[in-house]
C-alpha cells in the first residue's frame, strides 16, 4: 500500500491499540485513523473491576500506550465519534455527524457492550453497569463505607466487583440466578471454592435467585427478588454478560454468526474489511472449531493477523485462549476452554486452602485448567494445551510430584 492509502479502524480499545502499530510494523505507509466513540485513548479495561475501582489506579495509568507513542507512529484519532454506516462499494464510512471518510482498508474493532437487564428500576441513581471509564467513575462516586451494595450476576465481573467493594468496607450481596456462581464457566468444585472464599470475606451470595425489580424514589433503595425477598441497596452493579457489537457490520452485509465471521487471517467476506477482538467469531485450529472470545489476549493477538492481512501478508491467528481474574488474594489464571469436559481432576486442597488447580479433561485428554495461585501449573497447562509438551494425566492430582514433572 502506498502513502496515499488510508486505513480506518472503527473502535479504539485493546484490538485497535495493537492493530494500528502492527500496521506500521507490517509496512503500512499511508494514513491510519482510529475512530472511537469513547473520550479516551485506548485503555486497559480489566482494571475497571479491579485496581481502578479501588482507586489504586487512575485513568491516566490505564492507558495502553501514551499519546506520544501514537504521535510518533503517525496514528491519528477521532475520539467521541461514532461510525453509523459503511458503504462497501464506495469504500466510505459515515459518522453520526453525517461526515463521510474514504478508506482503502477498514478494520472493525467494535468489541462488545453490556447485556441490559430487562426489569424495572435499572435507570435509578445508584444502579450501574461496568464497561468503560465513565461507568467506573460513576460507581466510585457511589462507594460508601458500610453502605449496602448488591451485585446482580455471579460471573467473573460480578465477583470481582463484589470483592473490590467488600474491601472498601461495603456490605455486599451477590444475586445469582443459577444454582451456583460461575456456573457457565467452571466446574461445580470451583464455583463452591469461590462461594466459600467470598463468604469467608463477608460477601453474602444468594444463588437460585432472580432480581425482578429495582425500587427507589430517585435513588435505588432495594432490589426485589423473585422469591419476594428485598435486599437493601445504596449501590447496584449489574454484570450479566456482554453482546458483540455486530450491527454496523450486519447492515453493511458482512457475514454474521454470533459475531462478525472472519477466517484465521481476520478477514471478513469483504476483501477490504478485517475484524478483530470481542466482536469476531473466528476459527481456532488448536480447538478445531469456531469461537468468540471476550479477552484481552484474544483482541491483541488477532489484531496482529488483521494488520498483516490489511498489508497483504498472511499471518494465521490460532492462539490458545487464556484468561485471568483477580478476587481478594486469589489470582485465577485459566488456560484453554473447558466446554464439553467429562472429568475434573483437582490438585491441591480446594476445600480448605486458597491454592489449587482444576484440570478439565475430555475423553482422557486435557482441554483446560483453572489455576488459583498456581503460576507454575498454569505455565505447564499452557504448554501442554498448545501441544508443546505431553502431560501425564495420572500424576495431575499428586502434590508430591513437582509441577515440572507433570509434563514430558
Ligand atoms: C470490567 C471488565 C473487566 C474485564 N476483565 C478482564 C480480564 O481480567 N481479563 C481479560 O482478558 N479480559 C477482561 N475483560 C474483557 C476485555 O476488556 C475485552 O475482551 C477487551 O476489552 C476487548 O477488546 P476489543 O478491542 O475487542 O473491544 P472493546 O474493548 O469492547 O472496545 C470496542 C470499542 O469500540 C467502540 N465502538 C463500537 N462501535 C463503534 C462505532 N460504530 N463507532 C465508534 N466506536 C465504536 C466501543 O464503544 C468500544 O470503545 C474485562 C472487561 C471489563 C468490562
Amino acid at each position: 500500500m502506498d502513502s496515499n492509502s488510508t486505513a480506518i479502524i472503527v473502535g479504539g480499545s485493546h484490538a485497535a491499540a495493537q492493530l494500528a502499530p502492527s500496521l506500521r510494523q507490517e509496512g503500512w505507509q499511508g494514513r491510519i485513523l482510529i475512530i472511537s466513540n469513547e473520550a479516551y485513548l485506548p485503555y486497559h479495561r480489566p482494571p475497571l473491576s479491579k485496581a481502578y475501582l479501588s482507586g489504586e489506579k487512575d485513568a491516566e495509568s490505564l492507558l495502553i500506550r501514551a499519546a506520544a507513542f501514537y504521535d510518533k507512529a503517525n496514528i491519528e484519532f477521532m475520539l467521541e465519534a461514532h461510525v453509523d454506516k459503511i458503504d462497501r462499494n464506495a469504500q466510505l464510512v459515515t459518522l453520526s455527524t453525517g461526515e463521510s471518510l474514504a478508506y482503502n482498508k477498514l478494520a472493525l474493532c467494535t468489541g462488545s457492550r453490556v447485556r441490559q437487564l430487562p426489569i424495572d428500576g435499572t435507570k435509578l441513581k445508584g444502579v450501574h453497569y461496568l464497561r468503560d471509564i465513565a461507568d467506573g467513575n460513576a460507581i466510585k462516586a457511589d462507594i460508601k463505607k458500610n453502605g449496602m451494595a448488591v451485585i446482580i450476576g455471579g460471573g467473573y465481573i460480578g465477583l470481582e466487583t463484589a470483592a473490590l467493594l467488600r474491601k472498601t468496607g461495603m456490605q455486599v450481596t451477590v444475586l445469582e440466578t443459577m444454582e451456583r456462581v460461575l456456573e457457565r464457566v467452571t466446574a461445580p468444585e470451583v464455583g463452591a471454592f469461590y462461594s466459600r472464599v467470598h463468604s469467608e470475606e463477608g460477601v453474602v451470595i444468594k444463588t437460585g435467585v432472580m432480581a425482578s425489580e429495582i425500587v427507589g424514589a430517585e435513588r435505588v433503595k432495594a432490589v426485589v427478588c423473585n422469591t419476594g425477598e428485598q435486599v437493601n441497596a445504596d449501590l447496584v452493579i449489574i454484570g450479566i454478560g456482554v453482546i458483540p457489537n455486530t450491527e454496523l457490520a450486519e447492515v453493511a452485509g458482512l457475514a454474521i454468526d454470533n459475531g462478525i465471521l472472519v477466517n484465521e487471517f481476520a478477514e471478513t467476506n469483504d476483501p477490504n474489511i478485517v475484524a478483530a477482538g470481542d466482536c469476531t467469531n473466528h476459527p481456532n485450529q488448536l480447538l478445531g472449531r469456531n469461537i468468540r472470545l471476550e479477552s484481552v489476549p484474544n483482541a491483541s493477538e488477532q489484531a496482529k493477523s488483521a494488520a498483516a492481512s490489511m498489508c497483504g501478508t498472511k499471518k494465521a491467528y490460532s492462539a490458545l485462549p487464556w484468561f485471568w481474574s483477580d478476587q481478594f488474594d486469589l489470582k485465577l489464571q485459566i488456560a484453554g476452554l473447558n466446554q464439553g469436559y467429562d472429568q475434573v481432576i483437582i490438585r491441591g486442597d480446594i476445600e480448605n486452602s486458597r491454592s489449587f488447580v482444576a484440570w478439565y479433561l475430555k475423553g482422557g485428554r486435557l482441554i483446560a485448567a483453572d489455576c488459583v495461585n498456581r503460576v507454575k501449573e498454569f505455565m505447564i497447562a499452557k504448554q501442554a494445551l498448545a501441544g508443546l509438551k505431553t502431560i501425564d494425566v495420572a500424576k495431575l492430582a499428586d502434590e508430591s510430584v513437582e509441577p515440572k514433572e507433570l509434563v514430558n
